[in-house]
């Protein structure tokens, strides 16, 4: 997959998370297209992390609170479309600045919304699951003994 080497190092929290990796292993995907303008399909996730076996929806319905990641992550956005619009053009109570400002605001915000939600899910995950120093190990036991759906008592 990659170089060696770089299974030694701990990929950067944020950088992974905007890059929507796994939370335990920082390096897995946790989306099946890395295109988030490939609207038929930029939300689907596989069932585990094709790195470190990590499963993606950690319970049913876990991607229900993201709704929360997302409205904080457009008032963001929006707090920084206000900010460099009062700088680069200035707001004015003489003209419709506040109302460009407006319109272009709201048309960032759906250009950039695949791009929120697939980030939001990120973060969301980040919230439960945490890097695993140990990802590599585990993620082999796995392999060699694959969990089944029902654990049964033995
Ligand atoms: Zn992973």
């Amino acid at each position: 997959m990659c170089a060696e080497k770089s299974h030694d190092k701990k990929p950067n929290f944020f950088l992974s998370m905007l890059g929507n990796k796994c939370a335990r292993c920082r390096r897995g995907s946790i989306y099946k297209t890395k295109n988030p303008y490939d609207l038929k399909h930029f939300m689907e996730m596989p069932d585990y992390c094709p790195v470190c076996g990590q499963k993606v929806e950690v319970e049913v319905g876990f991607y229900f609170g993201t709704g929360y990641v997302s409205y904080a992550l457009s008032i963001a956005i929006c707090v920084a479309s206000l900010i460099a619009w009062w700088v680069f053009f200035g707001f004015s109570i003489y003209d419709n600045s506040i109302f460009w400002w407006l319109g272009v605001n709201g048309a960032l915000l759906v250009v950039l919304q695949p791009l929120i939600m697939r980030l939001s899910r990120a973060v969301w995950m980040a919230f439960f699951v945490y890097y695993d120093e140990n990802w590599q190990q585990l993620a082999a036991e796995k392999a060699d003994h694959p969990q089944p759906l029902l654990s049964k008592a033995s």
